[in-house]
């Protein structure tokens, strides 16, 4: 997808604040993060929304969901942490390319709140 951001991201024509990166998966922090500690898991390959996701996925979904705690404990958060995928305008989603955010840490104004 040759106008997609994330995929320009993933390509390394734009800039990031990586976290972690292997063939298939990205991990870089979120450029306008809303908790002290914010950064997303992308597949590398262009797949827009999690309901466009196939069976073929099913084990590249299973990685993301792997890594996050990984992740998550290296940039500081042992004690816990959120995970959230928006998908479709319903869902707040942003970005057409599927992502997870991980997010959480200790600050004054970030309370992690209810679902
Ligand atoms: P969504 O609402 O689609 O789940 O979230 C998209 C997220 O991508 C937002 O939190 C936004 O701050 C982040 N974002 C958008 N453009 C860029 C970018 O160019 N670089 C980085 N690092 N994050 C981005
Ligand atoms: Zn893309």
């Amino acid at each position: 997808m040759s106008d997609c951001i994330f995929c320009k991201i993933a390509a390394g024509e734009i800039p990031c604040r990586k976290v972690y990166e292997d063939g298939d998966l990205l991990a870089f922090h979120d450029i306008n993060p809303v908790a002290p500690v914010h950064f997303m898991i992308i597949p590398k390959e262009h797949i827009a929304r999690l309901d466009e996701a196939h069976a073929r996925h099913e084990w590249l979904l299973g990685r993301m969901l792997l890594l996050a705690p990984m992740l998550a404990k290296e940039q500081g958060l042992g004690h816990g942490f959120r995970t959230v995928i928006n998908t479709g305008p319903g869902g707040g989603q942003e970005v057409y390319h599927l992502h997870m955010h991980i997010f959480g840490g200790e600050s004054a104004d970030y309370r992690p709140h209810r679902l």
